[in-house]
């Protein structure tokens, strides 16, 4: 069964082109890229190469570019950055809907003593920026705030953040993870002092990131050894995936109007469609600004995990909420953050679409997911009774 993969937020496809630009780095060109020899040297100015293509989709400049192990230590190493820098400020503010790889690195800093403050959401899933505004002081050492929630698309005013961050001493994070490639972002015009990037969300292959770091801002490396990007980032690079990460940040770039028109109007059409075909159900985050290809709809008195088995029997790849999270039968952190009801969080599914998803694809779901949810209802005792009450 050919699949039909709308979990496109939990990871990507590589793009053939991707692929085929990092194919010759395994076994030909393998070189270490900090060899003095011609043949090392070749990789290195494809390495080189790769930083201008991140750089440029980012307005950024290579020397910002830091290559990291993924989307996830590029957020621990933000962090960490911040809090060696400014030894006596001992305040971090982040926000209750981040993803786990700043959450936890933030409520585990809690545990060491640290002073730590989760801004929260409306029920659309925005930032609550008066709670902001009261929480930052001149002990906080770092704002960490998500570019774009990775479970509902909601996009955060981050350069309003940044500013509010900057104004008190702070520096500024930003887990951009779900936003680059899929709205534009300039960092030559941004307050932003570090942002994280992961390859994997952009058609590049997993176990690459970046962690950008503005030119002047101090910073602290998280992994110390030898003297890779610049003695910020330690570890022989990984050539091939980052080679990889910039094919993939060219074509970004090149999709980024079709990201917010194309795909967009596929979501747009999914998510009217359901929400017209089925009753009690609502779109989380509908009332914000979201991502062009992330729609997250809750289905009262439904199992989100039933409606993804059931899903998968036609080859619907979705998810319920995030997949760091799935395997606990609480809730998503980010929907209970929203206020969503019990009822409606646990039927939550997110569909999270990408350039290679097709309209027929989405005919597929539009056809089949109302059945499924009817069915769903039909049998489950809460359902039930929701049934008989509509039909009185
Ligand atoms: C996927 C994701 C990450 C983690 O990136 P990895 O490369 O998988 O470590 C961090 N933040 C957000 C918002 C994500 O969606």
């Amino acid at each position: 069964m050919k699949e039909i993969y709308l979990d496109n937020n939990a990871t990507t496809k590589v793009d053939e082109a991707v692929f085929e630009e990092m194919r010759p780095y395994f076994c030909e060109l393998y070189g270490n890229p900090s060899s003095m020899h011609f043949f090392g040297g070749q990789v290195q100015s494809k390495v080189n190469e790769a930083r201008i293509r991140v750089a440029d989709l980012l307005g950024a400049s290579p020397d910002e570019i830091i290559f990291t192990a993924c989307g996830t230590e590029s957020d621990n190493a933000a962090i960490r950055s911040a809090l060696e820098v400014f030894p006596d400020r001992r305040h971090i503010i982040t926000s209750r809907v981040e993803h786990p790889a700043v959450l936890t690195q933030c409520r585990n800093l809690r545990q060491k003593g640290y002073r730590v403050t989760e801004i929260g959401v409306d029920g659309a899933g925005r930032l609550d920026m008066e709670e902001l505004k009261a929480a930052v002081d001149a002990e906080t050492a770092i704002v960490s705030l998500m570019w774009a929630n990775n479970e509902t698309g909601v996009i955060f005013p981050v350069e309003e953040a940044a500013a509010l961050a900057k104004s008190k001493g702070a520096f500024f994070h930003s887990d951009a993870v779900q936003a680059i490639g899929k709205i534009p972002i300039n960092m030559a015009a941004s307050s932003i002092d570090m942002l994280s990037l992961s390859g994997h969300k952009l058609h590049a292959p997993k176990g690459i990131g970046v962690l950008y770091v503005r030119r002047g801002t101090p910073f602290r490396p998280f992994l110390v050894g030898g003297h890779q990007e610049k003695s910020r980032r330690a570890g022989t690079e990984n050539a091939a995936a980052i080679i990889a990460l910039g094919k993939a940040c060219q074509l970004a770039g090149e999709h980024m109007d079709a990201e917010n028109t194309v795909v967009k109007a596929m979501r747009d059409r999914l998510q009217d469609a359901l929400m017209t075909a089925i009753p009690h159900a609502r779109i989380n985050g509908g009332g914000a600004e979201r991502l062009p290809n992330t729609t997250s709809i809750a289905f009262e008195f439904v199992e989100g995990e039933a409606i993804l088995l059931l899903l998968s029997e036609f080859g619907i790849c979705a998810s319920s909420g995030s997949a760091c999270t799935s395997g606990s039968l609480e809730p998503s952190h980010v929907l209970r953050a929203m206020g969503v009801p019990f009822t409606c969080a646990h039927g939550s599914i997110r569909f999270s679409l990408s350039r290679y998803t097709t309209d027929a694809e989405i005919d597929t779901v539009i056809r089949e997911l109302p059945p499924i949810i009817a069915r769903l209802r039909q049998m489950s005792p809460f359902g039930r009774e929701f049934l008989k009450g509509e039909a009185r």
